[in-house]
């Protein structure tokens, strides 16, 4: 079951934090990714708050970045910071998030267990982001990043990268 995340986001700055997208994944917003806590106007000034993703991720520092410019751009002076509590859990990541990444070619994450199987290479259950064949099998625990693992179809024989469970 999907956990979808309060978010506290003034209506009016949706469509501009909707333009800001994961710098890994481009097609991903960072509303989809669920790491907007909150953005809120006070006196012509946007406070937002974010939680890191995979705190490995190098991705993460660019986000505080991009939001400001885009805020910026939209005509608000913008104020970043980010809130470790409760952590990001990969069940914040919005249905539409997850259709996102998989029309981009990587397999959404699957709820703890069947992650945890799946990477043991243990149960066939991440299905084949090209062709949607459950006949694949693990390559390598990391993919092009380390929040990704690789997997091949034996069927279509597509590669593709496994977003990673995380809580
Ligand atoms: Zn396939």
């Amino acid at each position: 079951m999907i956990i979808e995340q309060k978010q506290h986001i003034d209506k009016i700055l949706i469509p501009v934090l909707r333009e800001v997208s994961d710098p890994e994944i481009p097609v991903l917003s960072i509303l989809d990714m669920g790491v907007v806590r909150s953005a809120i106007i006070k006196n012509n000034k946007v406070e937002v708050k974010i939680t890191p993703t995979y705190s490995g991720c190098p991705a993460m520092d660019v986000i505080g970045d991009d939001i400001k410019l885009a805020l910026k751009e939209a005509g608000y002076e913008a104020e970043v910071q980010l809130v470790l509590s409760p952590a990001w859990t990969t069940d914040w990541i919005t249905e539409a998030g997850r259709s996102a990444l998989k029309k981009y070619g990587i397999a959404p994450p699957l709820e703890a267990e069947a992650d945890k199987e799946a990477l043991l290479g243990n149960k066939k259950i991440v299905n084949c982001t090209n062709c949607g064949s459950s006949n694949t099998k693990l390559v390598s625990q990391f993919g092009s990043t380390a929040c990704k693992a690789l997997f091949k179809c034996d069927d279509c024989l597509e590669p593709f990268d496994y977003f990673k469970c995380l809580k």
